[in-house]
């Protein structure tokens, strides 16, 4: 059995476990610790440490992988939209290599989701252009063709209404104006048919912890076209990065 360690680092939360990367299921109970205030590379590497603590520790031969919710260039994060603006331009993989004292791959967090779903879930055999979003702090977003990623796509920086499309249809848009699935859905139906205009997707996945409750809203939604939940729900982020942190690095 080939297990990897996949951490998925959040605007709100920091989740990991130990993943079973023949299947994707989850091989020990999912460690969750809150994001620490601020967001600051210091604090989320601590809190990091503390997920593989609470594990139990991990053996040195575990590869490891971590998502983050930014842009990730060559191991660089180039944006900071719910997170300290401090991870701006920093090495951010080499950073954790750091503190960890061994050797990890960095992704984006819905780009993780992404390839855990074309690996394991939604998207497993779809063909074109499937269009996962993950709907929490903010609107992360992953594009596939043909099962191949199309990194750092960043739909949740639409422009929606003059503003960010995050700032009105993340599920945190709902939690702070204290939405009803019905006011929610109506932002989500224009979002969704933005991206519909703009790229004409087959498939639409809808990941994030809300997707645990897709029955409330996705019914509600009227879109050309189909939108279904992510079969692995909110652990798409940490079983995509543990996928990838063993599967051969492209420089
Ligand atoms: C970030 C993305 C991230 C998404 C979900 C956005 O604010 O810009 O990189 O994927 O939030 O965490």
């Amino acid at each position: 059995m080939t297990v990897a360690l996949g951490i998925d680092i959040g605007g709100t939360g920091i989740k990991g476990a130990l993943v079973d990367v023949a299947t994707g299921e989850l091989l020990t109970d999912r460690i969750k610790k809150s994001t620490p205030e601020g967001g600051t590379p210091a604090g989320i590497a601590h809190v990091v440490l503390d997920v593989i603590d609470e594990l139990g520790g991990i053996p040195a031969d575990t590869a490891i992988g971590i998502c983050f919710p930014a842009v990730v260039v060559k191991g660089t994060t180039t944006s900071a939209a719910n997170v300290s603006k401090e991870w701006i331009g920093l090495e951010a993989e080499r950073f954790f290599e750091e503190h960890l004292s061994r050797n990890i791959t960095f992704i984006n967090d819905a780009d993780a989701a992404g390839v855990a779903e074309a690996k394991y879930g939604a998207a497993v055999g779809e063909h074109g252009l499937v269009v996962l979003t993950t709907l929490g702090t903010g609107i992360g977003s992953a594009l596939l063709f043909n099962g191949e990623l199309i990194p750092n796509s960043e739909l949740g920086h639409l422009e929606m209404n003059g503003m960010d499309a995050e700032r009105q249809a993340a599920y945190s848009a709902k939690e702070r104006e204290e939405l009803s699935w019905q006011a929610w859905t109506l932002r989500l139906q224009q979002y969704y048919e933005l991206i519909e205009k703009l790229l004409t997707p087959d498939l639409f996945i809808v990941g994030g912890g809300v997707s645990k409750n897709h029955d409330d809203f996705l019914p509600l939604l009227n879109l050309r076209t189909p939108i279904v939940p992510a079969v692995l729900r909110n652990n798409a982020g940490i079983v995509g990065a543990a996928a990838l942190a063993v599967v051969p690095r492209v420089a």
